[in-house]
């Protein structure tokens, strides 16, 4: 069966993820802040045992990801999926209104974590069948798609965290590891809002089939759940 390391899955996309792969009988290492407040993964978990964990992480915490590596020394991992993500920009921000430390933490959480959790694997994705590190980014993040402007904190964070998936796809490739940034779509999350264009299971099942069908071509690139590919 093989495994799947995925963080942010006490709601919206993550535990989506989470519910999906389970089903489908994946082993599912389930990361969250609070697995003690996480109700709706706790009841996932108790509809899947032995296959579903739970396991505590604020990838923000560097310390924790490390001992995460400690409880799951020894297992493979098929897939990571770097799901947890912030926002951080507010609707009193833009241009002139900058929180700055804001900025440092959307940096920590959606650029600096992802890479971090990337190195702290790689040797366990490395052993594994399947090979795969896949990056939760968004449209938001593509230079190319900006034609509104604002949103500094979520964009650059994003942007960036589409060089690290091209480098770690270039780095790892030696070891066969493929990497890919993927837009979720517009999903109707607590992020996305209620006016969102799709629901979490269209989202989470079109990313399942882009990130299944992911070649050593595609490596490094940027998709959308639905395949098509998203422009720089
Ligand atoms: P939600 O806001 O619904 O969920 C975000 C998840 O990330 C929560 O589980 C949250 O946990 C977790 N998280 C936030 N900070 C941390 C942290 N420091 N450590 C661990 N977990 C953390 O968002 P979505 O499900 O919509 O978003 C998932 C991903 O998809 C994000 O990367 C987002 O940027 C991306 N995305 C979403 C879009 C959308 O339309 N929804 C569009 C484009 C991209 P907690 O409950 O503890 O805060």
């Amino acid at each position: 069966m093989p495994n799947l390391l995925i963080t942010g899955t006490n709601r919206g996309i993550g535990l989506e993820f989470s519910k999906q792969y389970a089903e489908a009988g994946w082993r599912v290492f389930a990361c969250c802040r609070h697995p003690g407040k996480a109700d709706a993964l706790k009841q996932l978990a108790a509809q899947h045992p032995g296959s579903l964990s739970l396991h505590a992480l604020d990838v923000a915490d560097f310390d924790q990801i490390e001992g995460l590596a400690a409880e799951l020394a020894g297992e493979e991992i098929d897939l990571l999926v770097n799901n947890a993500g912030i926002y951080a920009d507010t609707f009193r921000g833009g241009f002139g209104a900058t929180d700055y430390q804001a900025w440092s933490r959307a940096f920590c959480v959606n650029t600096t974590a992802p890479l971090k959790m990337a190195e702290t694997f790689a040797s366990q994705i490395a052993q594994s069948q399947q090979k795969k590190i896949i990056c939760i980014s968004s449209k938001m993040g593509s230079i190319a798609d900006n034609t509104s402007g604002g949103c500094y904190l979520y964009r650059s964070s994003k942007a960036a965290l589409n060089m690290v998936v091209k480098s770690l796809s270039i780095d790892l490739a030696p070891r066969g590891i493929l990497a890919a940034a993927l837009h979720p779509g517009w999903v109707q999350t607590d992020m996305g809002g209620p006016n969102a264009l799709i629901t979490t299971q269209q989202s989470v099942a079109g990313m399942r089939r882009v990130i299944e069908q992911l070649t050593s071509q595609q490596s490094g690139g940027f998709y959308a759940y639905d395949g098509k590919e998203i422009p720089w």
